[in-house]
Protein backbone atom coordinates (compact mmCIF):
# COMPACT_ATOMS: atom_id res chain seq x y z
CA UNK A 1 0.00 0.00 0.00
CA UNK A 2 1.12 3.50 -0.88
CA UNK A 3 2.37 5.33 2.38
CA UNK A 4 2.43 9.31 2.39
CA UNK A 5 5.29 10.99 4.42
CA UNK A 6 6.51 14.67 5.52
CA UNK A 7 10.32 14.58 5.85
CA UNK A 8 11.99 17.75 7.01
CA UNK A 9 15.45 18.55 6.11
CA UNK A 10 18.53 20.29 7.37
CA UNK A 11 22.07 20.99 6.62
CA UNK A 12 24.59 23.30 8.42
CA UNK A 13 27.55 21.91 6.66
CA UNK A 14 29.42 22.01 3.11
CA UNK A 15 29.85 18.41 1.37
CA UNK A 16 32.86 18.44 -0.17
CA UNK A 17 31.13 17.52 -3.74
CA UNK A 18 28.00 18.75 -3.85
CA UNK A 19 28.71 22.09 -1.70
CA UNK A 20 26.95 24.76 0.44
CA UNK A 21 23.96 23.55 2.62
CA UNK A 22 21.13 24.86 -0.07
CA UNK A 23 23.13 22.42 -3.25
CA UNK A 24 23.14 19.60 -0.19
CA UNK A 25 19.72 19.46 0.41
CA UNK A 26 19.07 19.75 -3.51
CA UNK A 27 21.09 16.14 -3.88
CA UNK A 28 18.87 14.75 -0.96
CA UNK A 29 16.08 15.10 -2.73
CA UNK A 30 17.55 13.32 -5.55
CA UNK A 31 18.98 10.90 -3.55
CA UNK A 32 15.40 10.41 -2.20
CA UNK A 33 14.00 9.28 -5.45
CA UNK A 34 16.99 7.23 -6.50
CA UNK A 35 15.97 5.39 -3.72
CA UNK A 36 12.73 4.55 -4.62
CA UNK A 37 10.71 7.58 -3.31
CA UNK A 38 8.06 9.65 -5.55
CA UNK A 39 8.91 13.26 -4.46
CA UNK A 40 5.61 14.72 -4.73
CA UNK A 41 6.45 18.36 -3.94
CA UNK A 42 9.22 20.22 -2.11
CA UNK A 43 9.21 23.46 -0.14
CA UNK A 44 10.91 26.66 -0.98
CA UNK A 45 14.32 26.12 1.42
CA UNK A 46 14.83 28.52 4.08
CA UNK A 47 17.88 29.53 6.35
CA UNK A 48 17.39 29.06 10.38
CA UNK A 49 20.07 29.79 13.23
CA UNK A 50 21.64 27.23 14.70
CA UNK A 51 20.65 25.29 17.77
CA UNK A 52 23.14 24.46 20.94
CA UNK A 53 27.01 24.32 20.40
CA UNK A 54 27.09 25.04 16.43
CA UNK A 55 27.81 28.39 14.71
CA UNK A 56 27.30 27.61 11.67
CA UNK A 57 23.29 28.68 9.67
CA UNK A 58 21.28 25.84 8.49
CA UNK A 59 18.99 25.84 5.30
CA UNK A 60 15.73 23.80 6.05
CA UNK A 61 13.34 22.33 3.40
CA UNK A 62 10.40 19.64 3.76
CA UNK A 63 9.07 17.09 1.02
CA UNK A 64 6.33 15.05 0.60
CA UNK A 65 6.71 11.51 -0.99
CA UNK A 66 5.48 8.79 -1.63
CA UNK A 67 6.65 5.05 -1.05
CA UNK A 68 5.12 1.53 -0.53
CA UNK A 69 7.72 1.32 2.52
CA UNK A 70 6.43 1.59 5.73
CA UNK A 71 7.76 3.59 8.35
CA UNK A 72 11.33 1.50 9.77
CA UNK A 73 11.97 0.52 6.09
CA UNK A 74 12.05 4.59 5.63
CA UNK A 75 13.82 4.91 8.37
CA UNK A 76 16.38 2.69 7.18
CA UNK A 77 16.83 4.56 3.72
CA UNK A 78 16.73 7.83 5.57
CA UNK A 79 20.02 6.80 7.37
CA UNK A 80 21.77 4.92 4.49
CA UNK A 81 21.16 8.20 2.57
CA UNK A 82 22.43 10.64 5.43
CA UNK A 83 25.45 8.00 6.11
CA UNK A 84 26.10 8.74 1.79
CA UNK A 85 26.60 12.44 2.79
CA UNK A 86 28.99 11.97 5.21
CA UNK A 87 27.30 11.86 8.33
CA UNK A 88 29.31 10.12 11.18
CA UNK A 89 26.69 8.22 12.93
CA UNK A 90 26.86 8.60 17.23
CA UNK A 91 28.23 12.02 16.56
CA UNK A 92 27.66 14.87 19.19
CA UNK A 93 23.78 15.55 19.41
CA UNK A 94 23.61 18.99 18.18
CA UNK A 95 27.49 18.96 16.50
CA UNK A 96 26.99 20.40 12.53
CA UNK A 97 25.99 18.07 10.22
CA UNK A 98 25.87 17.41 6.33
CA UNK A 99 22.17 16.17 6.46
CA UNK A 100 19.61 15.65 8.70
CA UNK A 101 16.71 13.61 7.64
CA UNK A 102 13.89 13.60 9.90
CA UNK A 103 10.49 11.94 9.20
CA UNK A 104 7.85 14.25 10.65
CA UNK A 105 4.57 13.35 9.61
CA UNK A 106 3.09 9.73 8.03
CA UNK A 107 -0.42 9.01 6.57
CA UNK A 108 -0.81 6.08 8.62
CA UNK A 109 -0.67 8.14 11.84
CA UNK A 110 1.59 7.28 14.90
CA UNK A 111 4.15 5.35 14.79
CA UNK A 112 6.37 4.16 17.67
CA UNK A 113 9.37 1.00 17.63
CA UNK A 114 12.32 1.49 19.67
CA UNK A 115 14.40 3.58 16.83
CA UNK A 116 11.46 5.32 15.03
CA UNK A 117 8.52 8.02 16.84
CA UNK A 118 6.21 9.74 13.95
CA UNK A 119 5.36 12.09 14.35
CA UNK A 120 8.87 13.04 15.50
CA UNK A 121 9.00 13.82 19.02
CA UNK A 122 9.81 17.81 18.30
CA UNK A 123 9.04 19.10 15.43
CA UNK A 124 5.95 20.75 16.97
CA UNK A 125 8.27 23.11 18.62
CA UNK A 126 10.40 23.40 15.68
CA UNK A 127 9.60 27.00 13.44
CA UNK A 128 12.46 25.11 10.89
CA UNK A 129 10.25 22.49 10.48
CA UNK A 130 6.80 24.10 10.71
CA UNK A 131 6.99 26.62 8.50
CA UNK A 132 8.63 24.30 5.28
CA UNK A 133 6.21 21.75 6.49
CA UNK A 134 3.49 24.26 6.60
CA UNK A 135 3.93 25.59 3.56
CA UNK A 136 3.88 22.42 2.07
CA UNK A 137 0.92 20.51 3.33
CA UNK A 138 -1.30 23.26 5.51
CA UNK A 139 -4.03 20.83 6.41
CA UNK A 140 -2.75 17.57 7.18
CA UNK A 141 -3.10 16.91 11.01
CA UNK A 142 -1.13 16.16 13.64
CA UNK A 143 -2.43 12.72 15.04
CA UNK A 144 -1.50 13.48 18.49
CA UNK A 145 -3.19 17.35 19.13
CA UNK A 146 -5.49 16.60 16.06
CA UNK A 147 -4.17 20.06 14.74
CA UNK A 148 -3.16 20.97 11.42
CA UNK A 149 0.16 22.09 10.35
CA UNK A 150 -1.04 25.61 9.56
CA UNK A 151 -2.42 25.35 13.33
CA UNK A 152 0.45 24.31 14.51
CA UNK A 153 2.62 26.71 12.55
CA UNK A 154 0.07 29.54 14.19
CA UNK A 155 0.28 27.67 18.04
CA UNK A 156 4.03 28.26 17.82
CA UNK A 157 3.97 31.84 16.47
CA UNK A 158 2.17 33.16 18.73
CA UNK A 159 4.06 30.86 21.77
CA UNK A 160 7.57 32.90 20.33
CA UNK A 161 5.63 36.42 20.73
CA UNK A 162 4.48 35.95 24.44
CA UNK A 163 8.06 34.66 25.63
CA UNK A 164 9.47 37.88 23.46
CA UNK A 165 6.71 40.32 25.31
CA UNK A 166 7.63 38.55 28.61
CA UNK A 167 11.50 39.05 28.55
CA UNK A 168 10.86 42.28 27.34
P1 LIG B 1 18.81 13.00 14.95
O1 LIG B 1 20.08 13.24 15.71
O2 LIG B 1 17.75 14.00 15.22
O3 LIG B 1 19.02 12.82 13.47
O4 LIG B 1 18.24 11.58 15.48
C1 LIG B 1 18.82 10.38 15.08
C2 LIG B 1 18.01 9.18 15.54
O5 LIG B 1 16.71 9.49 15.99
C3 LIG B 1 17.83 8.22 14.40
O6 LIG B 1 18.91 7.32 14.32
C4 LIG B 1 16.52 7.52 14.70
O7 LIG B 1 16.71 6.21 15.19
C5 LIG B 1 15.88 8.38 15.78
N1 LIG B 1 14.53 8.83 15.41
C6 LIG B 1 13.44 8.74 16.21
N2 LIG B 1 12.35 9.25 15.61
C7 LIG B 1 12.76 9.70 14.38
C8 LIG B 1 12.09 10.32 13.28
N3 LIG B 1 10.76 10.59 13.33
N4 LIG B 1 12.80 10.62 12.18
C9 LIG B 1 14.14 10.36 12.13
N5 LIG B 1 14.83 9.78 13.13
C10 LIG B 1 14.16 9.44 14.25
Amino acid sequence: MRQRYLIALGSNQRHHRHGPPERVLAAALDALAQAGMKVEAAAPLIRSAPIGPSLRRYANGAVLVTSELMPDELLAVVKDIERQFGRRPGGQRWASRVLDLDIALWSGGAWSSPDLTVPHAAFRNRDFVLGPAAALAPRWRDPLTGLSLRQLKARLTRRARIRKRAVR
